[in-house]
This record gives C-alpha cells, structure tokens and sequence, in this order.
C-alpha cells in the first residue's frame, strides 16, 4: 500500500527542498510504521493456525495499538506486556484497552521473564501463541522498510527527483536497517539517516547493523554496511525525555505544513534533521523526511502541554 509522497517546502533552510513521505497516513489503525510492519506479521499470522499474540511495549507504543487491532479485528486474543515504568495513561494504551488487549504491567526488569512465561503458560494451556518483539523488530519488519524503499524509488520517478539524504526516526532500527538494506540492493548512492529516539552510540548503531546483516546475509560485505549506516544520537535526552525546542518544532511543522509531528519520535526526528542539514551544511539538494506515524501522540501532547500552562 503506497503512502503520499510529496514536496513541502521548495525553499528550505540551505535552499534544500524538503519531501516528506506520509507513513503516518498509511491506512490502518492511525498509521505509521507499525501499521506498515503488521501487514508482514499478519500475513504470516493468517498462514499458521495461532489463536493468540504476545508481544510487548510501553503504554505510548504505536506497535501494541496496531498489534492489539490487527487482533481484535480477527478475534485472536492479544497479551502485552508492559514496563511500569513507562505506564502513564496515552490514547494508545486507552485504545489497547479498547481492542481488548490483556496488559500485563510489570517492573522493566522483569519484561523478559514475564513474556517467556506468558508464552509458555499459554503453550501448556494448548494455545498456540504467535509471539512478535517490542517495535515489530525482525526480518520481517526490516521487509516493511525495503518494500517502502522501492515505493521510494517509484515515487522518485514520478516526481522526477533524486533524494540525497533520507531522514526518519530511528527507534528499535528496525525502518533504519530496512531502509539501508533497501538502499544496498539497489546499489544506489544516497545517505540514508536515523536520528535516534533514545539509543546512544555505540549500541543503538550495532543493533542497526546487526539487523542490517540478518536481512541481506551475505549480498553485502561488512565495510559497506558499516558505511551505510549513519545513526545520529545527538538529539536524544532518552526515550520519551522532554526537550522543549522539540516542541517548538512540532508547533512550527504544523502551523507551516499542517503535519502533526510528535515529542517521542517524528519531533526529535524532525529537528534532528534539521540541525544535521546545517551541521553537515547540505546546501541545494532534494531532502526526504520519512513521516513513520505516532498521530495519536501528538493529542497526547497537547493534553499534557495544554495541563502545564
Ligand atoms: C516505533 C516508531 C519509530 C521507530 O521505528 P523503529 O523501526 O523501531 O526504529 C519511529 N517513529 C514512530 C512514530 C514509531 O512509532
């Protein structure tokens, strides 16, 4: 399914044109990356004979909203659990709740455990559960960001430009690793960028590698990926940390483009980016921002700013 692909601003900061590709309009459930990786996960889903999922994240997770609707829509039971640590109540965990997924809210430390042994008491109970990690993380969700490279491509085409650089929100690295990967396979000559949400260097940028390496085995050797792979942790105070010139990016974006950016991901994204253009001074060149969703984040933003005034 092809998200918009379009141009926003034809005169940018540096004389850049800036693009943006609309994932977060990707059509299920409010969009955004995880709506585009549960396709995968649900096509083999529908394959097997699972009458269950686990999975895990926090109550802001987009990936358990998805996750918890692909479910309800199917009638298959969906288990999340939950670190407390990172439990405050958001439109995503109301609509979890909504779809009728069973949250398990537990300490961060005892996340682990207590998947293993959901998974096992159901398998003892005779079911047969269909587990997916934290984010949609896996091969199948890097195939999401390959396939959406190759829409980026056409779209390319259609638009008769070349993207230099490729901006997006990098989390579990699992749309970085795709969007690399994407990149590899077609031997194109870009830079493809992640600005991170929370890891720092050196591991956020090894797990982008690694997943690299798990998808395209051995059709790219071990310089060429570590050269393709720019994970920038300049503009991250932690995972949902506040930084409040993000939320000065998020009203700009949306007062000038009408795009809602939120404080956890797509903002930090956004303004990462726009440091980096300069930083790097990139001057004159065709700029992609992959819009990867989190709608329902910005209204909790604005509840909780608005509560602070
Ligand atoms: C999960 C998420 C990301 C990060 O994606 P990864 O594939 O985990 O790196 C970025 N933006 C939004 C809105 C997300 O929900």
């Amino acid at each position: 399914m092809k998200t918009p692909c379009t141009l926003i601003d034809s005169n940018w900061i540096n004389s850049n044109r800036l693009y943006i590709k609309r994932d977060d309009l990707f059509p299920f459930c409010f969009g955004g990356n995880k709506a585009r990786k549960s396709v995968l996960f649900f096509q083999e889903i529908d394959k097997g004979n699972y009458d269950c999922v686990v999975t895990y994240g926090s109550s802001s997770s987009n990936h358990c909203r998805v996750i918890a609707n692909e479910c309800c829509r199917r009638g298959l039971q969906c288990y999340i659990i939950s670190p407390e640590e990172a439990s405050e109540p958001t439109f995503n965990q109301q609509m979890m709740t909504l779809f009728g997924a069973e949250i398990s809210v537990v300490s961060v430390n005892e996340v682990h455990n207590t998947i293993e042994k959901k998974i096992s008491d159901l398998k003892n109970a005779g079911k047969v559960p269909y587990f997916i990690a934290g984010g949609g993380h896996g091969n199948i969700g890097t195939e999401a960001y390959v396939q959406c490279y190759q829409e980026i491509k056409e779209q390319e085409q259609e638009l008769g430009t070349y993207f230099k650089h490729i901006f997006f929100a990098s989390g579990t690295g699992t749309t970085h690793a795709g969007l690399i990967c994407g990149k590899l396979l077609a031997g194109d000559e870009r830079s493809i960028v992640g600005i991170s949400i929370a890891r720092k260097n050196p591991r956020g940028r090894d797990v982008v590698i690694n997943s690299v390496k798990s998808y395209i085995g051995d059709k790219a050797n071990e310089e060429v990926i570590q050269d393709a792979t720019i994970f920038i942790d300049d503009f991250t105070a932690g995972y949902g940390r506040e930084d409040k010139r993000v939320i000065n990016v998020i009203e700009d974006a949306l007062k000038k483009y009408g795009i809602p950016l939120d404080k956890t991901y797509t903002g930090k994204a956004f303004m990462g980016m726009t440091e980096y253009i300069k930083r790097e001074k990139i001057i004159n060149e065709s700029i992609l921002f992959v819009h990867t969703g989190g709608t329902p984040l910005f209204f909790d933003g604005l509840i909780k700013h608005g509560e602070e005034i």
